[in-house]
């Protein structure tokens, strides 16, 4: 009997150490088919890297890649921390008008017939107790349309550094002769909704320093300042881009004077090498310390103009029109006129803007 127990219990005991033997196998069996199954999908994503380069390259070069980099960079840019200006209407801190903002469009006499008259026949020609153009040559035709708001800054035509710092020093010194609240410059690419602007504008007392535009790059830009023969300083800033137009408030502007006014501007912009637009980011963000004010509702036509909708063209202070890689870079607007007659759509927003405008085709349901 007891041999009989004995007996059994071994080859009870047997078993279940089979059983347990086979448990283990299995569970090692497992554990290496998802360690093999992990290693193949690692050893699949590399792969896929430079394959995903690869093809990045090749996107590199199209349009849209060009575009989504710059969106991606403007989203960074307009992170909602470094934006005091909000979009929604905030209560005005000054019942500033039209007539309290100088305009500054610079320009060059080989655009005066191609660009400029298309500036004066719209929106220009609603606003031109403010507006003064800054050219390169005389244009009897122009004078005769604007008078006196008709500057010829004899700065060089060419598109140089020099040439258009000059530019930029003589619309700075203008602004300071003319008292008025407010320095805007645009360029002769810009259509400017001065009503959005002067509403913009009036957030802001004139008399606090106030830097607005937008930026072109996600990034500061570096640059070295000259600080004598052999001496060279690191600095970096951001800087509104002229061709979507800034704004800066006489209180700033003033201040900006050593630096910005008679032939100051000048040296200013050799001490950096740099063009107008940055130097003016040089001397508020980098000489006075006062950080630029980033607004979405600038334009230039470095960035994808089709993401402006018809809804939101009322709301944007500067639009633009342009090249980029042969194709144009314009707002998407079904309006008053043909992309064939208006290429650059400004005639098609000053009538959806100003529809009492003579020229502007009467009740257009668009
Ligand atoms: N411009 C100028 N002199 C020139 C060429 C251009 O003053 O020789 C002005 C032009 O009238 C415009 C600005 O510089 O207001 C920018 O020129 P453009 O739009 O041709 O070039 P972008 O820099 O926008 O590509
Ligand atoms: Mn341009």
């Amino acid at each position: 009997m007891l041999k009989n127990n004995g007996k059994k219990t071994a080859i009870s005991v047997a078993c279940t150490g089979c059983l347990c033997l086979l448990l283990l196998v299995v569970a090692v069996q497992h554990h290496r088919v998802q360690v093999t199954e992990e290693a193949d999908g690692e050893d699949a994503a590399a792969r896929s890297v430079p394959e995903d380069s690869a093809r990045l390259a090749q996107d590199k070069k199209g349009f849209s890649t060009y575009f989504t980099k710059l969106t991606r960079g403007r989203r960074e840019v307009e992170k909602p921390a470094r934006t005091s200006a909000a979009a929604s209407d905030p209560p005005p801190a000054e019942d500033i008008s039209a007539t309290d903002i100088f305009i500054a469009v610079k320009t060059t006499k080989k655009f005066h017939q191609s660009r400029l008259n298309l500036l004066l026949e719209t929106w220009i020609s609603r606003n031109m107790q403010q507006t003064y153009i800054f050219t390169d040559g005389e244009d009897d035709e122009l004078k005769k349309k604007i008078g006196i708001h008709a500057i010829n800054t004899n700065c060089s035509a060419a598109h140089s550094r020099q040439a258009l710092s000059c530019k930029m020093a003589v619309e700075y010194d203008k602004f300071i002769e003319s008292g008025k609240k407010w320095f805007c410059h645009v360029d002769d690419d810009n259509y400017v909704n001065v009503r959005t602007l002067v509403k913009h504008l009036s957030q802001y007392p004139h008399t606090q320093d106030l830097y607005v535009g937008k930026p072109s790059l996600d990034r500061p830009i570096e640059a070295t300042e000259r600080l004598g023969e052999n001496k060279m300083k690191p600095v970096n800033f951001w800087f509104a881009t002229g061709g979507a137009g800034f704004c800066v408030s006489r209180g700033l502007a003033l201040k900006m004077s050593p630096w910005a006014s008679g032939g100051h501007f000048m040296n200013t912009a050799e001490k950096i090498r740099l063009p107008d637009d940055c130097t003016i980011g040089y001397i508020i963000e980098s000489v006075l310390g006062v950080p630029l004010t980033r607004s979405s509702l600038f334009h230039s036509h470095l960035e994808n103009l089709q993401q402006v909708s018809r809804s939101e063209i009322h709301k944007q202070i500067t639009l633009s029109y342009g090249m980029f890689e042969n194709k144009s870079n314009i707002i998407s607007l079904k309006g008053a006129f043909s992309v064939e007659e208006d290429p650059s759509r400004f005639k098609s927003v000053h009538c959806l803007l100003y529809p009492d405008t003579p020229w502007c085709p009467p009740q257009v349901a668009f």
